[in-house]
């Protein structure tokens, strides 16, 4: 069982044995044109279309105790993505794969979060003749493990407001299926959130419907139910991961819209993404959801999620050498 006290106990030792390490590569690696350097010094080139105009898609996926999570499904993603935005990855996937796994044994990260970035490149589409556009490029790094929810806030949860002041952009501007670094909106949610005395901004659709926060998809629970917006959201990977432990465990799943109301109305609330997990909220609009207290379906959601890091059917060992 990957209870909450094993999981971080676990964590905490290889992070100090992290820190003590003399690697180059301890607190992050890249991979830019072909190159690996330390991450504090990789560079890119300024003329970078996916600078110039966020002309870019991305993906992280992570490790966790020397295990990738859910690489093929992040890949997946990733490539999707690069097909709705008329990109490709520069390189084969198993080439990609092999890089990354490569990346993490030079670094000897043990618990990491990794990114893939695919930009245009240095030609911008505008003015573009067909053959102009078919130089993408990629860039990876690896760095330890980020929390958007740091583990010592995880067992009693987090505050988050529902962002008056903005909300989600629209699909029908920006495709938020495709992993993208358009924050705008999100950004003004962090601002918001922190102005109101909050950590978390959970952004609606200007419909009354929930969307998702900065960084991470959002579930109610009511009654049992588990709901999640099915409109205007990331496709999470560990929103995928939520579904799958908490059919594991009995729960019931809607994928549908989530009006806002239901919010103030729930039972219980998490957020969840791959730099953190399972991240419940027990505050919201300064009231406290339910009792204020973690509840029973997140502690399951939580166990199950952890629990599939060590399971061969979503994670692979990797053979560090360091
Ligand atoms: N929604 C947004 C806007 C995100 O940026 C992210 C992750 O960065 C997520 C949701 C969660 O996605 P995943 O679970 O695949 O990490």
């Amino acid at each position: 069982m990957a209870t909450m006290e094993k999981i971080f106990h676990g964590y905490f030792a290889r992070q100090t044995t992290l820190e003590k390490s003399t690697n180059p590569y301890a607190n992050g690696i890249a991979w830019v044109e072909g190159q690996y350097t330390p991450l504090q010094e990789a560079r890119i080139p300024l003329l970078d279309q996916g600078f110039m105009h966020s002309d870019l898609t991305y993906d992280v996926p992570s490790v966790w105790d020397g295990r990738f999570f859910r690489l093929d499904d992040h890949l997946d993603r990733l490539e999707a993505s690069c097909a709705k935005m008329r990109l490709r990855l520069p390189l084969p996937r198993e080439k990609v794969k092999a890089i990354l796994v490569d990346m993490v044994d030079k670094s000897g990260i043990r618990d990491a979060f990794v990114e893939l970035i695919v930009t245009r490149g240095l030609k911008g589409v505008r003015g573009a003749k067909p053959g102009d556009l078919d130089r993408n490029n990629l860039y990876m790094f690896v760095q330890p493990y980020v929390w958007v929810m740091d583990p010592e806030d995880q067992p009693v949860g987090g505050k988050a407001i529902i962002a008056r002041t903005v909300r989600r952009i629209s699909p029908g501007s920006i495709d938020p299926t495709i992993k993208n670094l358009q924050w705008g909106d999100l950004i003004r949610g962090l601002f918001e959130a922190s102005d109101r005395g909050a950590t978390y901004p959970f952004l609606t659709d200007g419909d009354a419907n929930i969307t998702e926060g900065s960084g991470f998809n959002i579930c109610l629970i009511k009654d049992g139910v588990l709901y999640t917006p099915d409109r205007g959201v990331l496709q999470g990977i560990t929103r995928k991961s939520v579904i799958d432990a908490a059919k594991a465990a009995g729960i019931e799943v809607r994928v549908e819209f989530v009006p806002t109301e239901l919010a103030y109305r729930a039972d219980e609330i998490l957020m969840c993404t791959t730099a953190g997990g399972i991240m419940p909220i027990t505050t919201l609009d300064d009231k406290p959801v339910a009792d204020g207290k973690v509840g029973p379906l997140t502690k399951k959601i939580w166990d199950g999620y952890w629990g599939m890091h060590y399971d061969d059917k979503y994670s692979f060992k990797i053979d560090y050498s360091q």
